[in-house]
C-alpha cells in the first residue's frame, strides 16, 4: 500500500518541500537561521537584537509576543504589543518574522503580523490550534513535544495540511529524558530519521534543547552535520537581564562567533550559509567556558579539514 500521508517521503528520490517565507526558501540549498529573542521585551531591545542578527546572518527574526510559561506568576510576554513591535522591526531589517500562537482567539492579530506562526512545543498536540492555522496558508513552524514520538510530530503535522496548508516546518527542540544536566535532551538521531520520513523541512532548536548558552554553538554544529535545515536560536543583547530563558540566550557576539563557525561547517556539509559582509571577528567564540568545546569539536574539524 502506497503511504498517502501529507507529509510522507513515499520514496528516497522524492523531492524534499522547500517552504516559501518572503524570499527565503527553508529546505533547500541554504541553511537557513532564524535568530532573537525568546520574548520581545520593549522596543528597543527587539529592534537591536533584531539589526545585531540580521548583521550576523540570520534571515529570519523570532520574537515571542505571547509566552507559554511553566509558571503562571512568569513574564507571559508583551501581547499585541510586542506583534506591533515585531512588525517595526520588520520594517526596519526586513527580516520576516517568527512568533508564537498560543490560542486560536489570537489567530487574527498573529497572522496579520507574522510571516511564520509558531506551534510550541506544549502546543503540540492542540488539535483545534492546529486546525485554525491549517486553514491558513502563513507557513507553520510546528515543534515537537517535550515528550511527543517523532511519529506524534509527523501526526501534528499532518493535521495542519489536512486543513489544506502544506507549508508546515517541522522543529526538533529537545526531549525530556532522564538526564538533568541539559534542560532537554536534543534527539539528534530524530532529524535524519525524519528527513528519510517527510519531504518537510526540519530545523533544529539548540536554545530550548540545552537550556544553556555554552552548548549552543556545539548543538548548532551537530545540527549542520545531521543534515538540518536550519535553526532557531535564542539571541539577547543582556541574557541576564532577559525576562524570559536568559540562560539558553547567546549574547549577540556569541551569536556572530557561532554563525562564523557554522558557515564553512555548512558548506563541507552541502549546504550554503551566507554571511554578510564584515561579520565581526574574534579569536574565540566568546561563549562561556572560552570555546573549549568547540575547540575540541567541529572547531578542531574545520582546522583539520582547511
Ligand atoms: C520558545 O520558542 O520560546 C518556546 C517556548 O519554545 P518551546 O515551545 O520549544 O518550549
Ligand atoms: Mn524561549
Amino acid at each position: 500500500m502506497p503511504d498517502t500521508r501529507l507529509t510522507a517521503r513515499s520514496n528516497p528520490t522524492q523531492p524534499a518541500t522547500a517552504v516559501r517565507v518572503a524570499d527565503e526558501r527553508i529546505g533547500g540549498a541554504a541553511f537557513t537561521v532564524i535568530a532573537g529573542p525568546c520574548s520581545v521585551e520593549g522596543r528597543d531591545m527587539i529592534l537591536r537584537t533584531a539589526a545585531s542578527v540580521r548583521a550576523s546572518g540570520a534571515r529570519l527574526l523570532r520574537g515571542g509576543a505571547f509566552k507559554p510559561r511553566t509558571s503562571p506568576y512568569a513574564f507571559r510576554g508583551l501581547g499585541h504589543a510586542a506583534l506591533q513591535l515585531l512588525a517595526e522591526a520588520r520594517e526596519v531589517t526586513g527580516l520576516p518574522v517568527v512568533t508564537e500562537l498560543m490560542d486560536a482567539r489570537e489567530l487574527d492579530a498573529v497572522d496579520a503580523v507574522a510571516d511564520v506562526i509558531q506551534i510550541g512545543a506544549r502546543n503540540m498536540q492542540n488539535f483545534s490550534l492546529l486546525a485554525a492555522v491549517g486553514e491558513r496558508r502563513t507557513p507553520v513552524l510546528l515543534k515537537r513535544g517535550m515528550s511527543a514520538t517523532v511519529s506524534e510530530l509527523l501526526l501534528a503535522a499532518e493535521h495542519v495540511m489536512a486543513h489544506g496548508n502544506a507549508n508546515v516546518i517541522l522543529c526538533e527542540r529537545g526531549i525530556r529524558t532522564f538526564e538533568t544536566s541539559t534542560r532537554n535532551t536534543l534527539d539528534i538521531s530524530a532529524i535524519p530519521v525524519l528527513k528519510q520520513e517527510t519531504h518537510l523541512p526540519v530545523i533544529v532548536d539548540p536554545s530550548h534543547a540545552a537550556g544553556r548558552a555554552d552548548l549552543v554553538p556545539a548543538l548548532a554544529a551537530a545540527a549542520v552535520a545531521v543534515g538540518a535545515d536550519g535553526l532557531i536560536v535564542e539571541v539577547h543583547p543582556d541574557p541576564a537581564a532577559a525576562l524570559s530563558d536568559g540562560a539558553q540566550s547567546l549574547t549577540i557576539e556569541a551569536f556572530a562567533a557561532m554563525m562564523r563557525m557554522l558557515a564553512p561547517l555548512a558548506g563541507m556539509c552541502g549546504r550554503s550559509l551566507e554571511l554578510p559582509a564584515g561579520v565581526p571577528a574574534g579569536p574565540t567564540l566568546g561563549i562561556p567556558g572560552d570555546g573549549v568545546l568547540i575547540e575540541s569539536g567541529a572547531h578542531a574539524m574545520l582546522r583539520v579539514c582547511a
